[in-house]
């Protein structure tokens, strides 16, 4: 399978570019040039596989050339080694919904299933190429301590994570800022998540710094993060033996419920994917009404869903454009211009795959509460957005909710619902006690910059 970019179909690339890579060169984003598709003898062999098994099968049909099926199958069987759940991930009934818990991994977020993946494959591809990688990444909070837990301490590998200061969760920062590895580094940004997402974009861009650093990115973005993100769908699809299925995601960058519309592509039987965000709802705006423009980012108590540039889009702009690049890079000018309004056709289109809801804070506060109360269980703020959401759009027990945290990474959400906290698995308790490492910068370019070659150097000597 081949590569190319949102903004340019010329160049033709391999998946081991294009994991590496990130981001194309001419700032667009990488889809195969042709959609795979799975056919029914496929499925038939598919439905009773375990976890690994589904991962490598569908992973590979990416990854050419790059790695060879059992080899894969033994990284993905390393990467979820670690999880708390022997099938990974965990399906429960709540009320009427099916909950997909996603969280179950070394860091309390969905983020680890793709994260811990990519870790093994940089492993794997620095064993063949003799070469150091840095990579850098922004976080809302849960991207970063995925990744930190991922990379740390790997060979040939510095990790630099910025965050935007005083806007995560305590426990969130925590454990990114109490990890020891020396080739872990955290930068606190006074700034909001976007402007930590445009400062790492910049350095990609200025190819001078990107290539003396020999730079790598693991945002959501990464091509390898979202085809890992496929393989659950496909296994909650298989677990439930369901006809078909709706699914509720809690939304930020669009990484998430974008692989949920890859797997339709692959052939998976979903009808609608349900874009569920909080009240920086610039999707739920695009989604009901076409209005694609962003407004100032607020605090919420879903802290990894506060964004207002969702990057993914970019991708389902560029399919429903009829996969032409001249008319999305026209579109991405206009996005970043803040002048974008999508047209009817371009949103009868994306209406035949999505839906979308938005939560405010009192509501997902009172999400929280009332599953509880009914239910007896504790849903994390982002999870609970996703409930709230099919709620409102009246969905019927064929929707899954993806949650995507779990509860006890947001104590302040769930204190201020259930006046009670929410305890952290006994393994990570330490982090609340041990010392913080991080530094904290201006939001400027060179400060960052400058920053980090340093660091970069040093760690060389
Ligand atoms: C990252 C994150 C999201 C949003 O996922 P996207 O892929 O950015 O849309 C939702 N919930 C939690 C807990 C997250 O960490």
């Amino acid at each position: 399978m081949k590569y190319i970019s949102t903004r340019s179909s010329s160049e033709r690339l391999s998946f081991e570019s294009v994991f590496i890579k990130s981001l194309a060169d001419d700032g667009g984003l990488f889809l195969p040039e042709t959609d795979y598709k799975f056919n029914e003898k496929d499925f038939l062999k598919m439905q009773n596989m375990s976890y690994y098994e589904l991962a490598t099968e569908i992973i590979h049909k990416f990854t050419g050339d790059f790695i060879q099926k059992d080899h894969l199958h033994k990284l993905v069987k390393k990467s979820y080694s670690s999880f708390r759940s022997e099938d990974v991930v965990k399906l429960r009934q709540v009320g009427k919904f099916n909950i997909l818990e996603l969280f179950h991994g070394p860091t309390l977020a969905f983020k680890d299933i793709a994260m811990q993946l990519i870790g093994n494959f940089y492993e794997y591809y620095l064993s063949k190429n003799e070469n150091f990688i840095n990579i850098i990444v922004a976080t809302s909070g849960d991207t970063g301590a995925a990744a930190i837990d991922a990379i740390k301490g790997k060979k040939n590998l510095n990790i630099f994570v910025l965050h935007p200061h005083n806007r995560i969760s305590s426990v969130q920062r925590r454990i990114m800022s109490t990890v020891k590895e020396k080739n872990v580094f955290n930068i606190a940004i006074e700034g909001n998540f976007d402007d930590c997402q445009n400062l790492v974009k910049a350095m990609f861009v200025d190819q001078n710094f990107s290539k003396k650093i020999n730079m790598s990115g693991v945002n959501s973005i990464n091509w390898a993060r979202i085809v890992a993100q496929t393989v659950y769908y496909f296994f909650c699809f298989f677990s439930l033996k369901s006809k078909k299925l709706n699914f509720s995601v809690p939304t930020g960058n669009f990484g998430d419920i974008y692989a949920g519309y890859l797997a339709k592509k692959m052939g998976l039987p979903i009808d609608k994917l349900i874009v569920a965000t909080n009240q920086n709802d610039i999707l739920h705006r695009a989604i009901s009404k076409g209005d694609y423009t962003s407004k100032k980012v607020s605090e919420t108590f879903s802290p990894s869903m506060d964004i207002q540039i969702a990057s993914n889009f970019e991708r389902l702009i560029f399919e429903i454009q009829g996969r032409n690049s001249d008319k999305t890079k026209d579109i991405m000018v206009k996005v970043k211009e803040n002048n974008y309004k999508l047209d009817d056709t371009s949103l009868s289109k994306i209406k035949k795959d999505f839906l979308s809801e938005k939560l405010n804070e009192e509501e997902t506060i009172n999400e929280i509460k009332d599953v509880f109360e009914k239910h007896n269980i504790v849903l994390d703020p982002h999870t609970a957005i996703g409930y709230g959401a099919a709620k409102k759009l009246e969905q019927d027990n064929n929707c899954v909710i993806l949650s995507t945290a779990h509860p006890s990474k947001f104590p302040e959400a769930i204190k201020n619902a259930l006046g009670k906290n929410e305890e952290l698995p006994k393994d990570l308790r330490k982090v609340l006690k041990e010392e913080e490492k991080f530094e904290i910068l201006e939001n400027s370019l060179d400060k960052v910059k400058n920053y980090i070659l340093n660091k970069v150097n040093e760690n060389k000597n």
